[in-house]
């Protein structure tokens, strides 16, 4: 084989609590996890040099050692003594910088990639281990599906399916850091935390209703305070018929799920024409098969 062709799906969460800072300054994490059906598209070729060069679609994007499948690329030349490079083709769709997870998922991808393309044979686990030097939601990217994520994001429990349904995502047009959103969060007796408990068991009885109703993002207490547009979208979302609204991640990124394809649409060529949104996408859940 000499060229593999690959999709990297983002994520969204459907719950995210901060359960408190460590030491080191890491933040420990409870997340559900989901992977959606908005990919970006991986072509890894195989050269006849040594070096890996990176074309995509996005102009700032960076194509050296600061892009995340350059890291892979480069994490399993090493760790595997391959001396033959790739042109790798990265066509970005997933909005960047957006809470989506989408430099994580293109690593991951990347990951799997080149293990197949060399007869690497490498499985999930072993896929897994070298993600997380990666990034801590690269793991996740490579196990993929509804789950439960822990620690930093490394411990991670696999949970059943979530019901399906359609998913209108919406990025409004501004940059949020994810260091500043977790260096501003404060976690006192205050704060609003999700339900994460209660989010898992109307997951596992399959309640979809149950579930959105719990459904909560503590970084939402620092990220709509500081750009009131992600409360409006949330606000939109669920007037245009969405059954429940949430940031994703760190934000800015809102999706909205929907039980009615007809109100899905309607909602998206809404949210097309109006000035809330700077790039809208209508997708579904995606369920992993490797
Ligand atoms: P997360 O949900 O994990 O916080 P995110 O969606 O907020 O991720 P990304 O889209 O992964 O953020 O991008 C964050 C930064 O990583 C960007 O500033 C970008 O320059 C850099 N980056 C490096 N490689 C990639 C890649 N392959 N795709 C997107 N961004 C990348």
């Amino acid at each position: 084989m000499n060229s593999i062709k690959l999709k990297a799906h983002a994520k969204i969460n459907l719950g995210l609590d901060v359960v408190r800072r460590r030491e080191d300054g890491y933040h420990e994490v409870r997340m559900i996890m989901q992977t959606i059906g908005l990919y970006d598209k991986l072509t890894i070729n195989r050269t006849n040099n040594n070096s890996i060069v990176i074309n995509t679609n996005l102009h700032y994007l960076p194509t050296d050692e600061n892009n995340l499948v350059y890291k892979a690329v480069s994490l399993i030349q090493r760790e595997y003594h391959i001396e033959q490079g790739v042109y790798i083709n990265l066509e970005k769709k997933i909005p960047v910088a957006a809470g989506m997870a989408g430099g994580s998922t293109d690593a991951a991808t990347a990951l799997y990639g080149m293990s197949r393309l060399f007869d690497l044979n490498l499985k999930k686990p072993e896929l897994m281990k070298l993600g997380l030097r990666l990034g801590a939601d690269v793991p996740y990217c490579i196990m993929r599906g509804t789950a439960l994520s822990e620690g930093i994001g490394e411990i991670l429990t696999p949970l059943p399916s979530f019901p399906a349904c359609q998913v209108l995502i919406v990025k409004p047009g501004l940059s949020v850091s994810t260091k500043y959103v977790y260096e501003n969060l404060k976690l006192d007796e205050t704060t609003k935390h999700p339900d994460i408990n209660g989010i898992l068991t109307c997951i596992r009885t399959r309640d979809l209703y149950g579930a959105i109703g719990l459904f909560g993002n503590v970084l939402e207490n620092v990220t709509i305070k500081e750009y009131p547009v992600i409360g409006e979208i949330k606000d939109k979302m669920t007037e245009w018929g969405a059954i429940g609204a949430l940031m994703s991640g760190s934000g800015p990124t809102v999706f909205g799920l929907f039980d009615d394809i007809k109100k899905a649409e309607k909602a998206f060529y809404q949210f097309k024409v109006s000035e809330l949104g700077k790039q809208v996408f209508l997708t579904d859940l995606y369920q992993p098969y490797y």
